[in-house]
């Protein structure tokens, strides 16, 4: 297993320690694409928030994160599944440059018009239950502080975040306060034991994060304390993009629109933005999408005996 998450509890029960290193996931997301270092570094931190987040999610769905740019880089999206398979790609502006030292603020945030957005989708929805978004602006200078950033705005759990990633990984770490249950003392031990948790984080350096397998990273902060660890998880890259999916974006996007295409390209070819895989629909295929207007089903029907 070589992209896995890890989460441990301290002794007191009172705050959550996450860790998370992806390797070939990454590698994955940027296996049709050719990212410049600046935006390597804020996907891939992106990807590993997302994995760290989609761990505690208390229902079978997704939950995407996106930023959304004013400056060279339109779009960053991450889509994590609750059992963490997950995709991952970035909308650069057309000629736009993407400089090497660029920032999250300088690529994103140009006329402080930058957002962050947090989706919750779960796959079984009650009748009218719509997906739950949580926007706020793009503040701060790392993917780590506009995620802080947005917890805090939101009241959620007390959470911090460091985020790495390189070409080769993406990792990251989290640190979140639990709930109490036992009343004045257990809060103040809570607050001890969240700082604690903080302080000893704070020592690790970009490098270590990057470098170091988890258990490493967590005996090194917590070889003083008594960590409780849970069975590792797995972290993949999956895309559920389908023909039938693709179809229905064109159905949506109308039929004078695809004829247009049609006459002009002679068929329509359409590459998923996340795999890099290809679709392509002749006019047969399309006219077929027109003359039928139920939805496509997401997979064949099942066979009658
Ligand atoms: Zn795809």
């Amino acid at each position: 297993m070589t992209d896995q998450l890890k989460k441990f509890l301290f002794e007191d029960r009172s705050v959550r320690v996450q860790a998370v290193r992806l390797h070939e996931t990454w590698l994955h997301a940027q296996e049709h694409h050719d990212y410049p270092p600046a935006i390597q570094r804020l996907l891939g931190e992106l990807m590993a928030a997302a994995a760290l987040l989609a761990a505690n999610i208390k229902f079978e769905g997704s939950l995407v994160l996106q930023i959304q740019g004013t400056g060279p880089v339109a779009l960053l999206v991450v889509e994590c599944q609750s059992d963490l398979g997950m995709r991952a790609t970035v909308k650069i502006r057309e000629g736009q440059e993407v400089p090497p030292d660029g920032t999250m603020q300088s690529l994103l945030n140009t006329n402080n018009e930058g957002r962050f957005i947090v989706v919750l989708d779960p796959r079984r929805k009650v009748p009218g239950q719509q997906a739950y978004q949580g926007i706020v602006p793009l503040e701060g200078d790392t993917v780590a502080e506009a995620l802080q950033h947005y917890m805090k705005a939101s009241e959620q759990l007390d959470t911090r975040l460091w985020l790495q990633a390189d070409g080769q990984h993406a990792a990251g770490l989290l640190i979140q306060r639990l709930p109490d249950h036992g009343g004045t003392a257990a809060s103040e031990s809570g607050a001890n034991t969240l700082e604690h948790a903080i302080v000893m984080a704070e020592t690790i350096k970009p490098d270590e994060l990057l470098n170091s397998d988890i258990d490493t990273i967590i005996h090194r902060l917590y070889w003083e304390d008594t960590m409780i660890g849970f069975e590792p998880s797995q972290v993949r890259w999956h895309c559920p993009c389908t023909r039938e999916r693709v179809g229905n974006m064109l159905r949506t996007l109308g039929e004078q629109e695809v004829n247009e295409i049609l006459a002009e390209q002679g068929s329509v070819q359409i590459t998923c933005d996340f795999c890099g895989k290809p679709y392509a629909f002749d006019p047969v295929d399309c006219s077929g999408l027109f003359t039928d207007s139920r939805p496509m089903p997401e997979q064949d029907p099942p066979t009658v005996h």
